[in-house]
């Protein structure tokens, strides 16, 4: 009886071929391919009220891209890439945002995005080879493809401070912030957290607000961005060279070519060294992290001769000697093993008038108060409160859906010592779901729009290698998945970033197994290795015609 309501339930359910959760960068073009190309039935899920992802929520002050504008888009359509022109060498979020309505309108992807929906669980049905997935709006739907595209940072980590409902301010987070914005004037602010996102929000803040506290836990080593308007005829070569531009992208190990990379900062002078540390500096962006010396992140000599170099050029722009010793990092805390933050008056900041550094690692936050903050050494008062203090990276969107594959097992149970995966792209137990610049894949480590592209494109075309063999399912392989998963920990611990208390491993959330995320083999050579995959005949996955009734292993992928 119960089947027959099963049945009679499942016959009801709406049915397409995939379901995407997301509409960000990856989202969007997952629908594009899979629906335009492929002709495939395709819904997609996002919480929010519109396109756009991380751009969509990371509204603070001064967000942008720290990859040139030029890189940091889509390169699928030629078309677009003629049609869009942006406004500064390193977009803003106003107009990231609008570049990502402009292609949801000008692909006709609205009509397939389903907004104001999360989705709260997706669970694998073996015998039918087909995932069954239910929404915040209610809804179950039935599809053979199960494509989360939450993104990397877009879970926020909210640390629970006692008494951290107590603040009777307002009270704001970076990652998800009003659409109407905030007004800081005459405001006495706070914040907490000096990463990425905070060194954006700062300075602006500063500008507006009465006055601004900045509880600093750790110390990070910084470089400007360069930012500059748009020099229109940088844009016209641009434009006419952007089939080279991105080849250059592709060979670069990051996704973003630098030409001054050079092989070790040991084999040269001091002089020679930091004559060439000052003209990255210039360069701006992530020059100096990943385009001076190609040893500074495998190698602690070279990399504190770079460390050195930006503790010189924050005592050189911040006023005060003790507000300057607090902002340098110390010797023994690695350069750049924590992603290197882009800022732009970052350090000119502390010598204002209204802005107060507060060493939190010394004195830590006790409370959080009904006014404000109190630290084992004192009270501070705010008007209004902001936690610029990250994200659950990887795979905090992914466990806030109730995941379960075959035989009901749980994603977030699977993944419990770390994340396993095939090449980052999917899951032993978790058979025709693909992740996009997930966890063991380049991911943050490479230019996001075209590393998204890079697997949005290997997963349409697994799809329809798929359909064209009549393949029902596809599953990663466990013996290859252990395989991958040692070889990214290999690549990684051959470098110094997993040292680092840093999101890359998780050690941001108190209780997330320390395992090292990002694939540290370059994209280039990543790139080899999934298209080996894909024209070996998807070696490393089991590829089942009908349905599962083996996972007998079948062969090995090459890493
Ligand atoms: P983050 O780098 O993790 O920084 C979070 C900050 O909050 C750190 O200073 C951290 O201190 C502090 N914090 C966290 N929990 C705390 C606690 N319990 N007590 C006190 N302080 C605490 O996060 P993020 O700045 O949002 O940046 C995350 C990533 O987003 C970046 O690395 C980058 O990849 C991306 N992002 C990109 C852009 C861009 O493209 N332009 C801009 C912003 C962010 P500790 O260091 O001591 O942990």
């Amino acid at each position: 009886m119960s089947e027959m309501i099963g049945a009679v339930a499942q016959e009801a359910m709406e049915e397409v071929d995939a379901v995407v959760v997301g509409a960000g960068f990856a989202g969007l073009y997952m629908l594009h391919l899979l629906r335009d190309k492929l002709k495939k039935r395709v819904a997609v899920f996002e919480t929010a009220d519109g396109v756009g992802g991380t751009w969509y929520w990371n509204r603070y002050p001064g967000a942008r891209c720290d990859i040139p504008s030029h890189h940091y888009s889509y390169s699928f359509s030629e078309e677009l890439q003629q049609e869009w022109t942006w406004s500064e060498k390193y977009a803003a979020q106003p107009e990231i945002l609008a570049y990502l309505n402009f292609v949801a309108n000008k692909f006709d992807l609205f009509r397939d995005i389903h907004f104001q929906t999360a989705i709260t669980s997706a669970i694998y049905d073996e015998a039918s080879a087909k995932w069954t997935i239910q929404t915040s709006a209610g809804k179950r739907i039935l599809a053979k493809f199960f494509i989360p595209a939450v993104g990397t940072l877009s879970h926020a980590n909210i640390p629970k401070f006692k008494g951290h409902d107590s603040f009777r301010g307002d009270v704001y987070f970076t990652g998800h912030w009003p659409k109407e914005g905030v007004n800081f004037k005459g405001k006495r602010v706070g914040i907490i957290g000096t990463g990425a996102t905070a060194m954006q929000a700062i300075p602006l803040i500063a500008e507006e607000a009465l006055h601004l506290t900045v509880f600093q836990r750790t110390p990070n080593y910084a470089a400007p961005l360069m930012n500059a308007p748009m020099d229109p005829v940088l844009d016209q070569q641009a434009k006419a060279m952007y089939p080279e531009l991105r080849r250059q992208a592709w060979d670069s190990f990051a996704g973003v070519p630098f030409e001054r990379l050079k092989p070790s900062a040991l084999e040269v002078t001091h002089n020679e060294r930091v004559a060439h540390y000052e003209a990255c500096w210039n360069d701006g962006g992530f020059s100096l992290w990943i385009g001076s010396y190609q040893d500074i992140l495998f190698d602690k000599r070279a990399n504190e001769t770079a460390a050195e170099f930006v503790r010189g050029k924050i005592r050189a722009r911040v006023k005060d000697p003790a507000i300057a010793d607090m902002l340098c990092p110390p010797v023994g805390q690695t350069y750049g093993t924590k992603r290197q933050p882009c800022e732009t008056n970052y350090y000119e900041t502390y010598n204002r008038d209204n802005v107060t550094l507060v060493d939190i690692k010394k004195a830590p936050i006790e409370e959080i108060t009904e006014t404000g903050i109190t630290t084992t050494d004192a009270s501070y008062e705010f008007d209004c409160l902001i936690y610029a203090t990250g994200f659950d990276a990887f795979t905090g969107a992914l466990f806030k859906m109730d995941i379960r594959g075959r035989n009901g097992q749980m994603l977030k149970e699977r993944w419990s010592a770390g994340p396993r995966t095939l090449v980052g792209l999917a899951a032993h137990g978790f058979p025709n779901m693909f992740t996009i610049t997930g966890p063991q894949s380049p991911s943050v480590l490479f230019n996001m729009p075209l590393g998204i592209e890079m697997h949005c494109e290997w997963i349409a075309e697994c799809i329809e290698h798929m359909s064209e063999n009549g393949v029902a399912s596809i599953e990663a392989n466990e013996r290859e998945e252990d395989d991958w998963i040692a070889h990214v920990k290999e690549v990684a611990d051959a470098s110094l970033l997993p040292e680092a208390t840093s999101w890359y491993l998780g050690a941001n959330i108190p209780g997330k197994p320390r395992v090292f995320m990002v694939y540290l083999g370059g994209g280039k050579h990543y790139k080899d290795v999934i298209s080996t995959i894909a024209h070996n005949g998807y070696t490393g996955f089991t590829l089942d015609r009908q349905q599962r009734l083996t996972d007998a292993p079948e062969s090995v992928p090459t890493a």
